[in-house]
């Protein structure tokens, strides 16, 4: 198993941050939270909820695949939530969080299915954020990283301010060449690069942003293999990975239609594996977002890793983006919990 050291893929951030002291005095009220009945703690400095002023929120959702104008107008479903839902026994929805994570991580499981045991998921702001916080935890100023010779433009616009050089991989049609990638490692020279060796790969393996490239399976174990090889951490930014198209039968001709899937277990199948599907070391964090298959306004996501990973995002949280907006992640739930 891939853990977090101070020699290796630590950075002071990932290292150094403990549990939050305002989140800590949660434990202290009886229903471990700070809302114990009868008593309004000081600490946090949130409003009794009996002041939040949203009593009811009211969704329509259309039905799964009817979603031109007209055909929302005439299906679907009216779903309601209402503030004390959970209190009295309405809706398995409380506090949030708890509810669309589990729903992530069976989805996840379902889906990707990592081939270990510890890890888990958290849920983060969208992609870019979680990229934010990965850099944050995986490098410290002046480190290289591994990644596409032309990449998402937001993975130089984040680490550059955080003293991050790259180190391009050749791509073809089918995204990073392994044995560029292993030639780079291989010839690693300290002394004039003046940095370690890169021990983190960013590679965006479905759609690619700018080249739409995907990977195929033996690409993504041969990448796999080399990362084995010089004990490279991978951060896997995959926001495309349901829109998957049949490859290209080139200029000119026409693109291959994928037939209509059965069941979604049929179309997982027609899938290609992620690096997580194919992570035995636990050396892989993966970044979903609901971005680009729901809407870029829940600004919700998650990430999966090993459970000391994902710790390291739970305790930056704490002091970042806490979560994802309750807005957000009641409407998702509803959406894909009861909606669909
Ligand atoms: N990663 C890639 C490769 C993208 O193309 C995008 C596009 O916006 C993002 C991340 C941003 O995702 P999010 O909206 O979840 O922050």
């Amino acid at each position: 198993m891939v853990m977090l050291t101070a020699s290796r893929l630590g950075s002071r951030l990932a290292l150094g941050t403990g549990k939050t002291e305002v989140k800590d005095m949660g434990s202290y009220t009886e229903l471990g939270s700070f809302f114990k009945e009868g008593i309004l703690s000081l600490g946090p400095g949130a409003p009794s909820s009996q002041y939040y002023p949203f009593d009811d929120i009211s969704l329509k959702i259309p039905s799964i695949g009817r979603f031109t104008e007209a055909e929302f107008m005439d299906s679907g479903v009216r779903v309601e939530t209402r503030k004390y839902d959970m209190k009295e026994s309405r809706s398995m929805y409380g506090t949030g969080s708890t509810q669309l994570l589990d729903f992530v991580t069976e989805h996840t499981k379902l889906v990707h299915d990592p081939p270990y045991l510890d890890w888990q998921c958290v849920l983060t702001g969208g992609n870019t954020s979680a990229l934010d916080l990965a850099f944050r935890t995986f490098t410290e100023r002046g480190s290289y990283i591994l990644v596409d010779e032309y990449t998402y433009p937001t993975a130089f616009e984040t680490g550059y301010p955080l003293g991050i050089r790259y180190a391009a991989i050749r791509i073809d049609e089918e995204g990073p060449l392994p044995e560029h990638m292993d030639e780079i490692l291989e010839n690693w020279d300290e002394k004039t690069k003046g940095a370690k060796k890169p021990h983190i790969l960013y590679t965006v393996p479905t759609g690619q942003n700018p080249s739409g490239a995907t990977q195929g399976l033996e690409r993504r174990r041969n990448i796999y293999r080399i990362a084995q090889k010089h004990d490279v951490y991978i951060l896997e930014d995959d926001p495309y990975y349901f829109i998957q198209m049949l490859p290209s039968t080139g200029s000119g001709k026409e693109q291959l239609k994928p037939s209509a899937p059965t069941s979604p277990s049929a179309f997982v199948e027609t899938l290609v594996p992620s690096f997580l599907r194919l992570d035995t070391d636990g050396r892989v964090l993966r970044m979903d977002s609901f971005s680009k298959i729901i809407a870029p306004g829940t600004r919700t996501g998650w990430v999966t890793a090993s459970q000391q990973i994902v710790d390291r995002f739970v305790r930056a949280h704490e002091t970042s983006l806490q979560n994802p907006s309750g807005f957000s992640q009641i409407m998702l739930f509803k959406l894909l919990r009861e909606g669909w």
